[in-house]
């Protein structure tokens, strides 16, 4: 299989396509790390050339941490590597916008309800807000948006479908607050996890539901109190979805009951993945994906991320500290995404000093002039086997940059090693062709008096004058913006 062209087709440049098509590639084995068999196991899709994803989204009601990035950017990787190993991909992500309880159980209030009436706004309006500040994030960490974007409230009926399926096939039951899954019907609970079905029988907590026939029965469906502000009708009266059937009715919807990767955070594990297995197993007998894989935390300082510790950062953090957003990126590069990383402003001000020497290698190769022989060449395709093989071995990040780095500093300098580092860019998504990285544009001082000339204009309200200088500014190369944050100066 020649996958070069496929990667391609996209890119404005055809060159790349030409020279990588001249290279000979070797089909790699995919290796995953996968929590369901707890091995690295050989990746097979079920269909040859596309490979189906579902990955669990954000819940929406507050801001997004570089924590949860983290998850997001394993994703991405995820994606990326099968992609440059020549497959299509059907990813889809949900937005969890109602049904996610405080507790991760089935205790506590909506996330989405809490979170409104602290702010003194509708959910809708919370999850709107939310939504977009997480899409920015992830442009902002060139993070490709996955091709199935559903958001909880709209598949309200297929998920009402799914739990009367359940009911149906004598799986779920009925108790004054709510519809449990009773997971004593299935013939393996946990299969993902690591829970003690029998310990917590014993030591059952008394402020579970009593009406409860197990201890790690889960609620499908939760029948609303009358004020509550999200609730639909439903054979059971006003009520509204648990959040484990979210994702089994969303997944089952664009991607079939089974599909090949399933992904999230660790912590998901035990709880919501665990309870999309049962639910999936109570209505078609089958795991709803063959391969279960999940991003380790990461830590801050060496601990936890938490608002009482005033250590919770999110990207923009990183943005108002003059860092390119793609430095984090790189800096979670430095670690396995099944290892615990450890963030650190230092290790920012490392990753911002590796971006910068990186797209200066890219630059310095792409106006190189050396001539590559043959012996270059090979050892060129050594480096780019290696690079392929690391990223196929359970994406390991840390080894597959190892090469970019011996790529990098290559004694010879040539545009084909530009090419191939575009080509190692098609994975690490870190805009490596993107020029002048971390350095301020120097504006010459001319433009500077001009700037400072309309600045005047507009407070003086001369509109015209105003106008004349931003024509003038934009005859030197530079486009000046108003917005209601202030003036934004723009090279053209
Ligand atoms: P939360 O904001 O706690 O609801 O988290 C949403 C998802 O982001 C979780 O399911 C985790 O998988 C992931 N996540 C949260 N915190 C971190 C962290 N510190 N490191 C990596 N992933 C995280
Ligand atoms: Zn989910």
């Amino acid at each position: 299989m020649n996958f070069f062209t496929s990667q391609f087709k996209t890119r404005k440049n055809d060159k790349i396509e030409h020279i990588l098509q001249e290279r000979n590639d070797e089909t790699v084995d995919i290796y995953l790390y996968n929590t369901l068999t707890k091995e690295k196991d050989l990746f097979k899709p079920i269909n040859e050339k596309e490979v189906k994803i579902y990955s669990c989204g954000p819940t929406v009601y507050k801001d997004a941490t570089i924590g949860n990035m983290r998850t997001n950017i394993f994703q991405d990787v995820l994606r990326r590597m099968l992609k440059y190993n020549g497959y299509t991909i059907k990813h889809v992500m949900n937005i969890t916008d109602v049904g996610h309880l405080v507790s991760d159980g089935d205790e506590g209030e909506d996330k989405m309800i809490k979170s409104a009436r602290e702010e003194h706004k509708t959910p809708l309006e919370i999850a709107e807000h939310y939504t977009k500040l997480f899409f920015d994030d992830l442009k902002d960490l060139n993070i490709e948006i996955p091709e199935v974007i559903c958001k909880a409230t709209e598949y309200i009926p297929e998920m009402l479908e799914y739990v009367k399926e359940l009911v149906e096939k004598g799986y779920a039951y009925e108790t004054s607050t709510a519809i449990y899954f009773d997971v004593s019907k299935l013939d393996k609970y946990p299969v993902l996890s690591n829970l003690n079905v029998e310990e917590q029988k014993a030591g059952a907590r008394v402020d579970v539901d009593p009406e409860k026939k197990n201890p790690y029965d889960f609620a499908l469906w939760i029948k609303a109190p009358e004020n509550h502000l999200m609730k639909w009708d439903s054979p059971w009266g006003p009520s509204y979805p648990g959040w484990h059937i979210e994702c089994s009715a969303m997944s089952r919807k664009h991607l079939g009951e089974q599909f090949d990767i399933h992904t999230g955070g660790i912590d998901l594990i035990p709880t919501h993945h665990e309870n999309e297995i049962a639910q999936s197993k109570g209505v078609c007998g089958k795991i709803l994906a063959n391969y279960w894989i999940h991003g380790e935390y990461l830590l801050i300082n060496g601990g936890k991320m938490s608002k009482s510790l005033g250590n919770v950062y999110l990207l923009k953090d990183i943005k108002e500290k003059g860092y390119d957003p793609l430095v984090y990126k790189l800096l979670c590069y430095t670690s396995s995404y099944r290892n615990k990383l450890n963030f650190t402003w230092e290790g920012i001000e490392a990753s911002s000093k590796s971006l910068e020497r990186l797209r200066n290698g890219y630059q310095a190769n792409k106006n190189g002039t050396d001539t590559l022989d043959e012996e270059d060449r090979k050892e060129l395709d050594r480096l780019e086997n290696e690079f392929h093989k690391a990223i196929n071995d359970d994406m390991n990040m840390p080894l597959a940059m190892s090469f970019v780095w011996e790529v990098i500093k290559y004694p010879k300098k040539s545009p084909e090693i530009a090419e191939l580092l575009l080509k190692f860019d098609t994975v690490l998504g870190i805009k490596i062709d993107k020029e002048e990285a971390n350095k301020e544009i120097e504006i010459p001082e001319e433009v500077l008096k001009l700037v400072e000339e309309r600045k005047q204009a507009r407070q003086e309200k001369n509109w015209a004058e105003s106008d004349r200088l931003r024509d003038l500014i934009k005859e030197k190369g530079y486009e000046v913006k108003d917005t209601k944050d202030g003036m934004i100066l723009n090279a053209q």
